[in-house]
């Protein structure tokens, strides 16, 4: 063979490896989307949660993003993590109801499992099981045990006798933060959703705002922190990005009547390729969620969403994970906690 043609048979198995590395694995390897259930900004903003706070301050975020309207939980959740409004997925009720069967448009989990990644679901409320596609999610925990489609024999420890309003216990914030950290550990999901509960259903019974949700807020602070404590322990602190939002806001003692107060809620993005210290300026939709853990999961949606990624949160354009040369300063100093 001639000189030429060795180049030539060189610069194409280079060439092939270059384009191989730029499809070998998705922008991001590992998602959380952590949701605080009736995190109102207008509350979250004026408590004392230190962590939160600091994540805002230090990724790109706003307090101005939107959720659905109804303002409620579970057809809110379903487009968070549909990417769709109510109005194409379908779950318009907002209780645990079994004969009404799983949410008919895939879900993030299932686009992410076509792709070939894993999945896991932690939650707070017995209703997310509506969003429980089978094959779907590799680990889903209510109440401390994973669930395919048998109630757990021993449930786990529910949040001081509060009831959602369908009469189903709510797990403490804490105890879901706990059992996700360890299975982030222990496990390293591609996929991550984890559902804090205590913020809602204090301000049903307290109020939006009272001492008593502001202390719950405390509480979700302190399960973000053990969160993000189990990624640094499992290597997946510079690998990972998370997303912290909430399904509604809330005023008085209820969110459903679609004020302001109820329809605004935080978007906080965090971690690998985030703009450090960067205020979103575009209008932020709770369907953007679904399409942001997509986009940067490089998991191709399996229906048209409604939702688009949120491009301005991040510096990439479609880096490797795996030149990542740690984490930024910023999120040095929180590592050093
Ligand atoms: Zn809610």
């Amino acid at each position: 063979m001639t000189k030429s043609g060795w180049i030539f048979r060189i610069g194409l198995v280079f060439g092939w490896g270059i384009l191989i590395a730029a499809w070998a694995g998705p922008r991001v390897p590992h998602v959380v989307i952590i949701s605080m259930d009736g995190a109102a900004p207008w509350v979250v903003r004026h408590t004392p949660m230190p962590v939160v706070h600091q994540l805002f301050r230090e990724g790109a975020a706003t307090w101005d993003a939107e959720t659905t309207r109804p303002t409620v939980t579970l057809p809110s959740h379903t487009s968070m993590l549909t990417g769709v409004g109510p109005a194409r997925h379908g779950i318009t009720w907002n209780d645990w109801r079994p004969t009404n069967g799983v949410v008919q448009v895939p879900t993030i989990f299932a686009a992410a499992k076509q792709t070939g990644l894993t999945t896991a679901m932690f939650v707070g409320k017995k209703k997310l099981l509506h969003l429980l596609q089978p094959g779907t999610v590799d680990h889903f925990d209510y109440a401390g045990r994973a669930w395919s489609a048998a109630p757990p024999a021993a449930p786990g420890p529910f949040n001081e006798a509060r009831l959602d309003h369908d009469g189903q216990p709510v797990t403490q914030a804490r105890a879901v933060a706990r059992r996700a950290a360890d299975f982030l550990q222990q496990r390293k999901p591609n996929l991550c959703f984890i559902h804090l509960g205590d913020p809602d259903v204090v301000g049903h019974k307290y109020g939006w705002g009272s001492p008593e949700q502001r202390r719950s807020l405390q509480d979700v602070d302190a399960a973000v922190e053990e969160i993000l404590r189990s990624l640094r322990q499992a290597g997946l602190r510079s690998r990972t990005v998370v997303l912290i939002t909430a399904d509604h806001g809330g005023q008085g003692k209820g969110h459903s009547a679609g004020t302001l107060e109820d329809l605004k809620i935080p978007w906080i993005a965090w971690g690998f390729g985030v703009r450090s210290g960067h205020r979103l300026s575009s209008v932020i939709h709770t369907c953007d969620t679904a399409a942001t853990a997509l986009w940067l999961l490089e998991a191709a949606p399996l229906v048209r969403l409604e939702g688009r990624p949120v491009r301005e949160a991040f510096t990439f354009n479609a880096p490797s994970p795996t030149a990542d040369s740690g984490p930024t300063q910023a999120q040095a100093s929180l590592q050093a906690q």
